[in-house]
Formats: structure tokens, sequence, C-alpha cells
């Protein structure tokens, strides 16, 4: 089943401790398209401005990815986000962020995008993730993401918008600020009472917990020694999550607990290298393979 995305497209430059990366591909709709692109079609819904390169367009659309809502604001400049990885690797800086023609998105959904049944609302102001639910009236899961940044700035329409998703994903430090508990179970339980049945927990290279109405497990990530840019590595996480789900056609708590192996193995590949990179390099054998390995470590 086809898989809508709203999100931010953004031309991202990255500093880790020995690599700089200036105006690279990147995005929490791009990281995600990219990601759920292996499992299903997806559409993508964004704003770019006249400095976009169209080869980036091209890329996407090279993968099956429908860029039909990909807005083009002639004169206006696309996103920027620089981020600087401390030595850890983990933990990183935002040292600039400028919203250019994100700031004033207003998405407008293409037909074929508001007949979606899995509608995805990657990292973004909350008052254009619901618009965007009220153009997808046919939409039967509907998952988010959130950042400091909203919670912080945007709190109320967040608030709003938690009691309309049905899943939400958010990294460990965010679920604490949301809620204002250190103790990630309870944290990831007090995200649920405001409104998603279900909610995802990232904890980068520590993996992912799940909380559902009757389940709570924990996914551990991947051990990959490669962490090159860990850019993205949440979006392709959800894209992994979504991108399954969409394809087998329902979110069973069985269903729902592979698509976070699918998601945790995404994220893995994600941050062997800059922007999509890693990704461009792989198939879905290649998946498959780290699935079976995944598997094997698991099992005891
Ligand atoms: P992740 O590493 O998965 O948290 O995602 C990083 C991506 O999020 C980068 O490609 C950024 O362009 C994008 N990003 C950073 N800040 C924001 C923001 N305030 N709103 C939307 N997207 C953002």
């Amino acid at each position: 089943m086809p898989l809508c995305v709203v999100g931010s497209v953004a031309l991202d430059s990255v500093e880790t401790p020995t690599q700089q990366r200036d105006n690279v591909l990147g995005g929490s709709a791009v990281y995600f398209s990219y990601a759920a692109s292996f499992f299903t079609t997806v559409r993508l819904a964004g704003v770019v401005g006249d400095d976009w390169p169209a080869d980036n367009t091209a890329m996407l659309q090279a993968r099956s990815i429908d860029t039909d809502g990909l807005q083009v604001v002639q004169g206006g400049k696309t996103f920027r986000w620089r981020g600087k990885y401390l030595p850890n690797m983990n933990d990183r800086e935002t040292l600039e962020l400028h919203l250019n023609v994100l700031a004033t998105f207003d998405p407008v959904l293409p037909e074929a995008y508001r007949q979606c049944k899995f509608l995805f609302l990657a990292n973004g102001s909350p008052t254009y993730q619901m618009k965007a639910i009220d153009q997808c009236p046919a939409a039967s899961l509907i998952v988010a993401d959130t950042m400091d940044h909203y919670i912080r700035n945007e709190r109320e329409g967040l608030d709003k918008l938690l009691r309309r998703v049905h899943g939400l994903v958010l990294n460990d430090s965010e679920a604490k600020l949301l809620t204002g508990d250190d103790n990630l179970v309870r944290a990831g339980e007090a995200v649920r009472r405001m409104g998603p049945r279900f909610v995802v927990i990232k904890k980068g290279e520590h993996g992912a917990m799940f909380f559902g109405e009757d389940e709570l497990y924990v996914m551990p990530a991947y051990p990959t020694a490669r962490v090159v840019d860990p850019t993205g590595a949440g979006d392709s996480f959800a894209g992994g999550m979504m991108g399954y789900l969409a394809e087998q056609g329902n979110f069973e708590p069985k269903t729902l607990k592979r698509s976070l192996a699918y998601g945790t193995l995404m994220a893995s590949f994600t941050v062997e290298d800059f922007s999509l990179d890693r990704l461009r390099t792989i198939n879905r054998a290649d998946l498959e393979k780290r699935m079976e390995e995944y598997k094997s470590m698991l099992s005891f």
C-alpha cells in the first residue's frame, strides 16, 4: 500500500569530529521516504526553494517516490540545518537552523496522497502536521515524529496533535522533555496517556523501546563499527518501520514488532555514511541479510 509522508526537505551541513559536509541532501521527510521506498510506493509532501537542485528530486523519483506534493517556492530558499556531533557521535548540537520556506509551509496534498491509508508526519511544525491529517480522511494509521524544537516552542499545537495520532516516535531526551520524567518507562506511558495508542522511544546506539496497550519491549540497535554520520538515523528508522507496515498492509502487534526491527536496520545503514550515501548502495537483499544476522544475535 502507498504511504504518505509530510515533513522537512533540507540542505544539511554536518560536522563530525573528523569530517564535514556542506549542503547535502537531508530533511526528515527525505530520509524517511528513501528508507520506506525499500518496501512500498512513497508519496512525499514538503517544500523547497528554487535553490534546490533538480537532481535531488530526480534521484527520489528514480526510487518510485512520488514528488507531486513537493512544492517549489520561486524566489524562496530551502530549509537549512547545520549540526555538529560530539566525539561520542551520539550527542549533537544544532549550530544553525534556517526555516526559510518551511516557516510558511502550507501542505496542499494532491488527490492520490489523500487516499493513503498510512500517513507519517515527519519532524515539523504541529500546525502543518495537523493540516496534513485534515486532508487524509482515509488514513487508518497516522504516526508522527516530533523534536525538542517543537516541544519547547509549539507545545499547545503538539498537545492537540497527540490526540489525533495513533502512534508517536521520538528520542529519549525528547520523551523526557515532553513529560518531565527522567525514567523512560514512566515517560513512555505518560506520552501514551497524552493520546497515541503506541509510542516508540528511540535511544540512538541503545536501540528503541515500544509502548503499546498491552505490551512494552525493547529492540537493541544493530551494532555497527562504522558510524560516520548519525544524521537521519531516527527518520530512517521511522521510514523502515512505516514502510514495512504499509507493505504488509496491517499494524497488528506482530507486524509492528517486525517493523521496529526493519526500522532498526535502516537506521544502522544510514549512520554508515553521510546523507543518503550508504542507503544508496544497498538493496532489499542486503537488508534481509542484515535481518538474518540481527535475528540470530537476538535468539538465545
Ligand atoms: P534525525 O537525525 O533523524 O533526528 O534527523 C535529522 C534531520 O532532521 C536533518 O536532515 C535535518 O534537516 C532535519 N531537521 C533538523 N531540525 C529540524 C526541524 N526543526 N524541523 C524539521 N526538520 C529538522
